[in-house]
């Protein structure tokens, strides 16, 4: 699949994502949560599945694990508008792998450089859990977006869900899950793809220290340097 064929795919793929309710639970929620936080009230929220975003080209893809109430289900970019976002962008710029530190709104000019980026579950869920059904659910388009990324390298997971998401599309059947444990720092290689673990940069794994600014941006130098070689 080549230069326009592939773009007219992801568009056909995300005009069905957006529309998407397959999750009643989700379709509910995505929608109750508009204007709860007082910061954003009186904004025009998403409120829909929000697609990845990037350079599908890439070498590199970013899975997290869906979008916040007031970040990506407000502005309708994932990992934009809240502080998870807000860490992770910053790190991403210090080990150059987008052209700015920060991240939004839709029309802020960010740009990933060989990089993609999704969330294993598009719909933002209640207490940030989603059910395994949801995430079967949502299976189809990540597996979509695995699919287009033609010359994918490694992919990077920011927690469990979005790990055990990965290797449920990518490994194979019959090989235990147990092989993939999610340990921050691991790497593992599926089919030529190097799958590699961090935790999430939720503001809870930042604030306690369990994610650090310095190793973060170590280990996403370490991801680059893993897809360009
Ligand atoms: S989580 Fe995924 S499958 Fe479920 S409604 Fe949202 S987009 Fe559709």
């Amino acid at each position: 699949m080549q230069g326009e064929d592939l773009w007219a795919d992801i568009h056909e793929m995300n005009e069905d994502l957006i529309a998407c309710e397959r999750c009643p639970r989700l379709v509910e929620f995505r929608r109750s949560v508009v204007g709860r936080d007082k910061r954003f009230r009186g904004e025009t929220y998403w409120a829909r599945p929000v697609p990845g975003y990037g350079d599908i080209n890439g070498r590199l893809l970013i899975v997290g694990l869906a979008p916040a109430a007031s970040g990506g289900n407000r502005t309708g970019r994932v990992f934009t508008g809240d502080k998870s976002s807000d860490f992770l962008v910053s790190c991403l710029y210090e080990a150059g792998i987008t052209n700015q530190p920060t991240s939004e709104r839709r029309d802020d000019g960010l740009l990933y450089r060989d990089a993609y980026i999704t969330a294993a579950v598009k719909c933002v869920p209640p207490d940030n859990k989603p059910q395994p059904e949801e995430i079967a659910n949502c299976s189809v388009y990540l597996r979509s977006e695995i699919g287009f990324m033609k010359n994918l390298k490694v992919i990077l997971v920011l927690g469990q869900i979005a790990l055990q998401a990965v290797v449920r599309l990518m490994a194979d059947p019959s090989e235990p899950r147990s092989r993939y444990r999610f340990i921050h720092g691991a790497v593992y290689e599926i089919g030529g793809v190097r799958i590699v673990c961090s935790y999430h940069p939720s503001p809870r794994n930042v604030n306690t220290g369990k994610l650090k600014r310095s190793d973060f941006i170590d280990l996403l130098k370490e991801v680059k340097k893993m897809s360009e070689a």
